[in-house]
């Protein structure tokens, strides 16, 4: 996939002691406990975990979409900690891409237009590039579409090429191939390890166990905390990954 001018690893990151509550009273909820964690970049991460865990909590902020409670967060040589809202913004639109569980495409606009707003929308990367990124993701002859004519795996990979487009260093993952069959969730993991292996620092949340065979490094959530952290010494590809 050519969706990249650099092979320069980028984008590592550090979470210290990071915790984050929801509600108040009676209605609270710790979703972070102080959560420690460490990235080199380039790698692609699997976070594994039961439902509630705090797996989605963890990739929000540190996306920044959301700001943390507590801890220290960095990334992709940037200091998240204590940002105001608008610096977070800042911080998403010049070194994040998102991947969602259910698209999250505009359904007004085609393939290409879904993509090219991104462009306007951050001021990073160019309407040029568009074509060679619906291209790397297989989906030229789809780029005039809208998601309604669209099945789920051609609207993730538009949601891949919206997420590349401004050239992140880190691509946040949530559930990706949650909502799509094995042949076509498989499609979509090799365009995420291919963002790795070009030097992207790559997380991804799974509920699926034998994704982790892919990934450089495999973290398991439970209940707010991380619980263990595992190198893979023999990564596989996606297309061996079976599920
Ligand atoms: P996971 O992605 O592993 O399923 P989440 O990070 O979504 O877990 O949630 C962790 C905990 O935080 C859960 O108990 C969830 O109900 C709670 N939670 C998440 N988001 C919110 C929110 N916006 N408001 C209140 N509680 C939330
Ligand atoms: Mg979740």
């Amino acid at each position: 996939m050519t969706t990249t001018t650099t092979t320069k690893a980028r984008g590592g990151f550090s979470l210290r002691d990071v915790t984050k509550t929801y509600g108040t009273g009676e209605a609270t909820v710790h979703a972070l406990r102080g959560v420690d964690l460490e990235v080199p970049p380039g790698e692609l991460v699997v976070v594994l975990g039961p439902s509630g865990s705090g797996k989605t909590t963890l990739l929000n902020v540190l996306g920044g979409i959301e700001s943390a409670d507590g801890g220290r967060i960095s990334a992709a040589g940037e200091e998240l900690t204590g940002r105001a809202p608008a610096r977070l913004a800042g911080f998403r639109r010049d070194h994040v891409g998102f991947v969602f569980q259910f698209f999250n495409l505009i359904p007004t606009l085609t393939a290409r237009e879904n993509v090219e707003l991104i462009v306007e929308l951050t001021g990073r990367g160019t309407r040029e590039r568009v074509p060679e990124l619906l291209e790397a993701v297989g989906l030229s002859d789809r780029a005039d579409h809208f998601p309604a004519q669209l099945s789920g795996g051609q609207q993730q990979r538009v949601a891949i090429a919206r997420a590349l487009v401004t050239d992140p260093d880190l691509v946040l993952a949530d559930e990706p191939t949650g909502a799509l069959d094995t042949r076509t969730g498989r499609t979509i993991l090799d365009l995420l390890q291919r963002a790795a292996r070009e030097g992207r620092t790559v997380l991804m949340v799974t509920h699926n166990a034998s994704v982790a065979d892919m990934a450089d490094r495999v973290v398991t959530m439970h209940d707010g905390r991380v619980e263990s952290v595992d190198r893979n010494e023999r990564p596989v590809d996606a297309a061996d990954v079976s599920w």
